[in-house]
């Protein structure tokens, strides 16, 4: 932390800030300057935080050097760029390119049975589908419940590819670790720090979404959240966030890729089907998203998306997902990465 005396602080001033540090037990380097003062304190920044120092007289402000993330930091903690293993696929590292595919919502058995085959067969990593939906009115259709995870399992099985759905609730966590290979926390809940904990806890990797009004400082601290319990399977996701713009339905911050790869070592894939809201907007974001070095694509397929329950205008063709997933790996391709 940085304290910054304003220009006329006093000598006593200085000292009383030096007093207070001290008890801390951080180390205090003292910078005069021509005009103010600086007071460096080193060491456990939280502890400074909590001694108030902004009140003292001929304080200006208190400035935060490091990052305010911990665990998902890639300067404070250990890290390399994190891979891992989510049955059977590796997702980061720099080689492999995750493409998870699927409807938004399991709707019926034989709609997600068959678009798990149709993605299956075009080179999808995942198959994706919400059981538990979060919709904006509360007499939208909000999904099957433990009947839908049920037909996910049904799919994994049928086509072998691990399954993503969503915890909405902590009241459905069993339900959703018994039958889920990564749990998705959505958008709305990235800063319900209760829910974090308990998807930290499920022993399952997670995957992320980026709050629809959050910073990268903030989903990167509420990765801490799932992070400090001991999960280390955390993967980020960008899924388009709200500004003045509404042509599309959310604005793809496609600059958060490479920013958050400096910044942590936790993959980071992007959704272009929610930020996009309009399927014809969905490939060439898709194609900009694995130029940027997202490690990852997740994306909504539906065989007729014009009968589709959630979603259906931002739902690519089953019929024409093959394609897609060609022009998505070449792309990933020229950053020398394979699918999954
Ligand atoms: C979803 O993936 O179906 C979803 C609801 O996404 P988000 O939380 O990003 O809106
Ligand atoms: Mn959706």
């Amino acid at each position: 932390m940085m304290i910054v005396m304003t220009p006329g602080a006093s000598t006593e001033q200085i000292d009383a800030v030096r007093e207070r540090l001290a008890t801390t037990g951080v180390h205090v380097v003292v910078m005069p300057g021509e005009l103010t003062t600086a007071i460096g304190a080193i060491g456990d920044p939280q502890g400074v935080a909590e001694l108030g120092l902004e009140g003292l007289p001929g304080v200006d402000r208190v400035v935060p050097i490091s990052r305010p993330y911990k665990l998902a930091s890639s300067e404070l903690s250990h890290h390399a760029p994190s891979v891992f293993d989510i049955a059977g696929r590796t997702v980061g590292g720099g080689t492999t390119f995750t493409l998870i595919a699927g409807p938004c919502t399991v709707e019926t058995r034989t709609q997600t049975l068959s678009v798990a085959q149709a993605v299956k067969e075009a080179g999808a990593s995942m198959l994706r589908g919400g059981a538990f939906k979060p919709r904006t009115s509360p007499f939208a259709f909000s999904g099957l419940g433990v009947e839908g995870l049920q037909i996910l399992a049904e799919a994994r099985e049928a086509t072998g590819l691990p399954v993503v759905t969503e915890l909405l609730n902590g009241v459905h966590a069993d339900a959703v670790a018994e039958y889920a290979d990564v749990v998705q926390i959505g958008a709305r809940n990235m800063q319900n720090y209760a829910l974090l904990e308990v998807a930290g806890k499920l022993g399952k990797p997670v995957l992320l979404k980026r709050g629809l009004s959050s910073t990268l400082d903030e989903l990167l601290m509420a990765a801490d959240y799932i992070l400090k319990e001991g999960n280390e399977r955390v993967v980020l996701c960008e899924r388009g966030i709200r500004t003045f713009e509404t042509a599309t339905r959310f604005t793809l911050d496609l600059g958060a890729v490479p920013w958050l790869k400096l910044h942590t070592h936790l993959p980071v894939i992007v959704d272009p089907s929610h930020a996009a809201g309009d399927r014809r907007l969905v490939e060439p974001m898709s194609r900009a998203a694995a130029a940027v070095g997202a490690d990852g694509i997740i994306v909504e397929v539906h065989e007729d998306p014009e009968a589709a329950l959630c979603d259906g205008p931002q739902a690519l063709y089953a019929s024409s997902f093959a394609e897609y997933a060609r022009d998505v790996a070449a792309h990933a391709g020229l950053l020398g990465k394979t699918l999954a």
